[in-house]
């Protein structure tokens, strides 16, 4: 691989190490991915951390105040891990915490449907601590499924308590709490180690003597042994700091560790053998305490999911049921927003009358009632007005899909395609958050373990189009392309178009993620398992909450936040004069020759340029510019607008243009914010800002040439 975490500074994971507890209480929830943690840390705290049906959404340390026997106490929420072997970022997160923070609990949630993989974690968990609790989550689904649990028995086997729950329905976690409680107090008997293979245990009896004294009680001395025998260096660097020394500098420990390392190599072993010993021993433990304490009655929940499976990922069924559900999304929200967002504009133009007549009443000065109700509320209330409605639709849907388990399936039917672009198949997953906003679509490139796949996911995200920019691209679409098309048909039209026109973004992304990996991050793709987590019925009304809550009102408050300044500074520019002309006339045509070459003009371009702040506001910038009513006008229909634009000459090629570099140009200013914070690095943020704008600029251009050389321009 080309390049280290460190050159490309990509080091979020680390950032969220998660500090220390004075006192040991804080307790911390640990376990596979997708198993329910986030269900169990909400319910607990109260909090609203993301949950969603794929593994590795959540990405980094959430912490929240629980109360156990009247005493408040931390929790927190570990990233999803299958071991502690730490053979990625998130696993040396979960095993640094268990370890060195004093935890006071560790409470590892295991997948009643899929016991055993679970059970990995906890014996590892149990090896670092005795203070442990298995908290069985997902009864509810294991009972479905025809799968019993004898939880006494699991209890007796593992010699910790285990408790079952359905944390979803806040079911068995009162029980959890309690036997949490109980660990904190008196931290349980001390289980029964898990067996390795006679020649480790031999290392491990010669090394055992020597290490426990040098610890002092601090950790657990048959863990430390493993990891010495294993020798893995970033773990003893952490050991040498927790332990205020390196211990294999100790005279006694050196000698033993040698006679070990010396008896483990007679045998056969090296450092990677000796790890897939372990690992396979404790697979076997965990086989052991399952058997015959979880049956399965019914196979046929499994069949049915896989009769789904075939298909919703076939490899002929896979990618149309995919598009077919895009243009279905896209559908429903073009449709469902028109009305509500006639009606917001009316409330709104009602309201500005309002607030117009106030001023007067005030006796404001007219600048003032100029500024803020044209200015200031006009722009708030287009944004909201054409903003809100698509939002509170697509959200909800996308969530949907997302709870469903649907998108770790769009995940595995691309991950061809970007496995082709030498990219890594989790991309499509960042990629589909990214349509809902693509800063959260950066954020969520930290799920991919890879530097350099995951520096190609970022700067590849903005390809896809958020929806702060799907009123522009929907607004174009209707006026200029399906105006003729008349009864359903006028409702297909835009959505099918909107489909081809993400579907140009998406091979964009696969383009520009080819070309970033034949060039500056040249590397091989790292294989990766991605897995397809059972279907589960959505809960439609916490999906609702949750998408409008989280998402909408939070995107929403960001844009709005944006548009009331920026409002104001388009007031002050279209009202200001320099030599009789605005200053927003002014600058569009200082910018007009070169905007003419990419087929736009130049009120176009500096619409998207003051559009930085958020894409929003692009479609009211160029109306105001249009009019040089010095404020935004009043449009209430999509038919006046493109009357509006046809006067100021527009034509197809124009509407093309601005189109295609509305998909392709650079990310609006939080999206940059954070790629710095991901990539901590302004070159790869510039990078990010340059790449789309130079491929926008490119196809415009390349598009103009060609239409006006054709004479259709
Ligand atoms: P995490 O990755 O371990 O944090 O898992 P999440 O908390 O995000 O949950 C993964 C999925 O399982 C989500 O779709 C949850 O709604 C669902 N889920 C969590 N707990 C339960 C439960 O007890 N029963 C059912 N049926 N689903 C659950």
């Amino acid at each position: 691989m080309g390049l280290t975490a460190g050159s490309t500074g990509l080091n979020a994971v680390d950032r969220e190490k998660p500090k220390e507890e004075p006192g040991g209480r804080a307790v911390a929830l640990a376990g596979n991915p997708n198993v329910g943690k986030s269900t169990v840390f909400n319910a607990l705290t109260g909090m609203n951390q993301h949950t969603g049906n794929w593994p590795g959404k959540t990405v980094a340390v959430a912490r929240g105040r629980i109360q156990l026997e009247g005493e408040s106490c931390q929790l927190v929420d570990l990233p999803g891990t299958y071991s502690l072997m730490a053979h990625s970022a998130e696993e040396e997160v979960a095993r640094d915490f268990i370890c060195f923070s004093g935890a006071g609990a560790v409470v590892v949630v295991c997948d009643a449907t899929c016991l055993e993989r679970g059970l990995g974690l906890a014996l590892q968990t149990q090896e670092i601590t005795p203070r442990m609790a298995v908290c069985i989550n997902l009864m509810d689904e294991a009972a479905k499924k025809g799968i019993e649990l004898d939880l006494a028995l699991l209890e007796k086997r593992l010699g910790a308590p285990v408790t079952g729950a359905s944390a979803r329905q806040g079911r068995g976690l009162d029980a959890l709490m309690d036997r949490v409680a109980g660990v904190l107090g008196d931290g349980g008997p001390e289980p029964e180690p898990v067996r390795y293979p006679p020649a480790v245990e031999k290392a491990l009896d010669l090394l055992l003597p020597a290490v426990a004294p040098a610890l002092k009680g601090k950790l657990s001395p048959r863990w430390v042994c493993l990891r010495l025998l294993e020798g893995d260096p970033v773990l003893m660097g952490t050991l040498e700091g927790f332990l205020g020394g390196d211990i294999r500098r100790e005279a006694q420990v050196a000698l033993a560790l040698e006679q070990a390392g010396a008896l483990l190599r007679r045998e056969g072993f090296d450092r990677d053998t000796l790890e897939d010993a372990v690992a396979k021993a404790l697979m076997q433990r965990a086989e052991e305490v399952c058997r015959g304490a979880v049956t399965c009655r019914d196979e046929g929940a499994a069949e049915h999911s896989r009769r789904l499976d075939r298909i919703l990922t076939g490899k002929w069924t896979g990618i149309p049921v995919m598009l077919l559900l895009l243009a279905v999304v896209f559908w429903l929200t073009i449709t469902g927003a028109n009305y509500p967002s006639q009606l917001l504009t009316a409330a709104f133009a009602w309201i500005e009358g309002r607030l117009a007549e106030f001023f007067v009443w005030i006796q404001a000065p007219e600048w003032l009632s100029g500024a803020l109700v044209e200015g200031v509320w006009r722009v708030l209330a287009w944004v909201v007005a054409v903003m809100l409605p698509p939002m509170a639709i697509f959200f909800p849907l996308f969530t949907l899909l997302e709870d469903f388990g649907y998108l770790p399936r769009v995940a595995f039917n691309l991950d061809h395609c970007f496995r082709r672009a030498d990219a890594c198949g989790k991309q499509a997953l960042t990629m589909a958050m990214g349509f809902g906003c693509n800063a959260a679509g950066v954020a969520g490139c930290r799920i991919i373990d890879s530097p350099r796949e995951r520096l190609i996911a970022i700067l590849t995200n903005n390809f896809v189009p958020c929806n702060g920019r799907f009123p522009t691209l929907i607004a174009i679409l209707t006026m200029f392309f399906t105006a003729g098309a008349v009864g359903v048909w006028a409702s297909v039209a835009p959505a099918l178009l909107l489909t081809a026109v993400i579907l140009l973004g998406v091979a964009m992304t696969f383009w520009m993620s080819r070309l970033l990996s034949r060039t500056v991050l040249r590397g091989v793709p790292s294989s990766f398992t991605l897995e397809l987590p059972p279907y589960r019925r959505p809960q439609i009304g916490k999906v609702l909450v949750r998408s409008v809550l989280d998402r909408t009102l939070f995107v929403l408050g960001r844009a709005a936040a944006v548009a009331a300044p920026a409002g104001l500074v388009i007031w002050i520019m279209a009202n200001t004069r320099v030599g009789g002309e605005t200053l927003l006339a002014l600058c569009a045509a200082f910018l007009d020759p070169f905007a003419r070459w990419l087929g736009m003009d130049g009120v176009i371009l500096l619409a998207f340029i003051l559009g930085f702040p958020a894409n929003e506001i692009v479609v009211p910038i160029i109306i105001m510019a249009y009019l040089s009513a010095g404020s935004l006008a009043e449009l209430e229909s999509l038919a006046q607008l493109r009357e509006l634009l046809k006067a100021n000459g527009w034509t197809w090629l124009t509407a093309v243009c601005t189109l295609l570099f509305s998909l392709l140009h650079w990310p609006c200013s939080t999206t940059c914010l954070t790629i710095r914070k991901e990539t901590g690095s302004a070159g790869w943020t510039a990078a990010a800002f340059l790449l789309p704008t130079a491929v926008g600029m490119t196809v415009c251009f390349l598009l103009t040439l060609t239409a006006r050389l054709l004479g259709l321009g």
